[in-house]
């Protein structure tokens, strides 16, 4: 497989070079020529592991054989605590929550970045070369990064957190592991904009080249790819003729690894696009209107995003794969602050997604009501899917929403609203109890690069 461009200005490359490379040239994500169709039925029953690879093997094909493909994968996913890494359960109502929170820091996040891992090791192994990651977190990706990659023989990790817009659990899963090659830096400013200085760091030419930068946020291709896998796997365990996915949605990444199940031949109906009061994809969505507003400080921060980095990859598709066009668009995002979808891209979006928002106040009552009618504890990204799920109710498909965070991971914001904790897991309270290294910054590209040159 062949990756492009959403900027068509970048070189056409394959798999383990899109892999390493993260962010094109021209600052545009990279995605497949195609899309490839696989068969469900042809699906093999087993194993999670045996499951991801045949379903990712067409995107990696050039790279590893099968054989090589199932290593990697059941060397991720054996991270898991039992075969079943995503398991679904059955709410009331056609309503299905897939539980995607088992993994080691106890987000979705671990799916992708497990596998991202090893996929990384493969590459860098087969090179002999050593790389410098750098990545933006709202919260999740950082610590599961860390997880990840903590032990890499390849790899320095350096991961950006805005201040004081994490929850402290999220902070320590990622602060708290001790490792020579792992830096969490803490920014005076948002996620966007630590967002940005990752963005500014790999447009330097010179820098990017001197450190082998190499991304591991949802602009890499590697792990949209992993996450289509459980697209598959659910619909399986559900056992129904078609189906609809509510997903708690900020970067974008993880829905449209969704859409992209259903290119590849998944029979989806809807997939629902589920924000929080950062709702610039709502807003979009609904009226093409695609403009930046304040970052909100909300109680599911991994979502607390106005620039959504893979709607990129959408709104290439929408607008017919047309590069100069997607490069107008996100030249005005700069610029004005915010573009217009024109009709027939937001036509063509709105076949298959539909958006729904959630206030505070909804999640707050979506963490009840599931406790109350299901006994059970959800935490509040998981509430903004299962809101959208509830409110817009499809009658022809079930709607599986994605639990996308272990409730254990905002301890407060549950006690706030149950006045019951929810059990912590053994292996966070042990990292919870661990001592703290990170080291802080003022939101300034230049600052950041002496860090990094300084601690390589
Ligand atoms: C990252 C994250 C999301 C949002 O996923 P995107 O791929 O950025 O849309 C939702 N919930 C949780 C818990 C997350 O960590």
């Amino acid at each position: 497989m062949k990756y492009i461009s959403t900027r068509g200005n970048a070189p056409i490359l394959n798999f383990e070079e899109a892999l390493l490379t993260g962010l094109a040239s021209d600052g545009g994500l990279y995605l497949p020529v195609s899309w490839p169709k696989i068969n469900t039925s042809e699906i093999p029953k087993g194993k999670y592991w045996e499951k991801a690879t045949f379903i990712m093997l067409p995107f990696v094909g050039d790279f590893l054989n099968e054989q090589e493909l199932l290593k990697l994968t059941k060397k991720a996913y054996s991270h898991f605590p039992s075969d079943e890494a995503a398991p679904l359960r059955k709410l009331k109502n056609n309503k299905f929550l897939l539980e995607l929170y088992h993994g080691p820091t106890l987000a979705f996040k671990d799916f992708a970045m497990l596998l991202l891992a090893e996929l990384f090791e493969a590459a860098l192994e087969k090179k002999g070369k050593k790389i410098t990651i750098l990545g933006a977190t709202s919260g999740d990706t950082g610590s599961a990064a860390i997880e990840a990659f903590k032990n890499s023989n390849h790899a320095d990790v350096f991961i950006l957190f805005p201040k004081g817009m994490v929850s402290e659990t999220q902070r320590r899963q990622m602060t708290t592991v001790s490792s020579k090659s792992v830096y969490p830096i803490e920014i005076d400013g948002t996620f966007d904009d630590c967002q940005n200085l990752v963005k500014s760091l790999f447009q330097e030419k010179k820098f990017r080249e001197e450190t082998n930068l190499a991304a591991i946020n949802s602009i890499n291709w590697g792990r949209i790819a992993a996450q289509i896998v459980y697209y598959f796997t659910s619909f399986e365990l559900l056992g129904e003729e078609k189906v609809s996915f509510s997903v708690p949605t900020g970067n974008f990444g993880d829905i449209l690894a969704g859409w992209v199940a259903k290119k590849m031949g998944l029979p989806i109906s809807h997939l629902i696009v589920a924000t929080n009061e950062n709702d610039i994809l709502n807003r979009a969505i609904l009226s093409g209107d695609y403009s930046l507003e304040k970052v909100q400080a909300t109680i599911s921060p991994s979502m607390d995003i106005q620039i959504s980095s893979n709607f990129e990859r959408m709104l290439f598709e929408a607008y017919n794969r047309d590069s100069r066009e997607i490069s107008c668009l996100m030249n005005e995002l700069v610029s004005n602050r915010g573009f217009t979808i024109k009709d027939s891209a937001l036509n063509f979006i709105k076949k298959d997604f539909i958006s729904n928002k959630a206030s505070e106040e909804d999640t707050k009552k979506t963490i009840q009501k599931f406790y109350k009618e299901e006994n059970i504890i959800i935490d509040p990204h998981t509430a903004v899917g299962l809101f959208a799920a509830n409110e817009i109710g499809l009658n022809e498909t079930s709607i599986i929403s994605l639990g996308t965070a272990h409730p254990a991971k905002f301890p407060e914001a549950v006690f706030d609203v149950l006045n019951v904790y929810p059990e912590i897991p053994k292996k966070l309270q042990e990292c919870l109890k661990g001592e703290e290294k990170f080291a802080t910054m003022d939101k300034d590209p230049n600052f950041l690069k002496e860090y990094i040159k300084e601690n390589l």
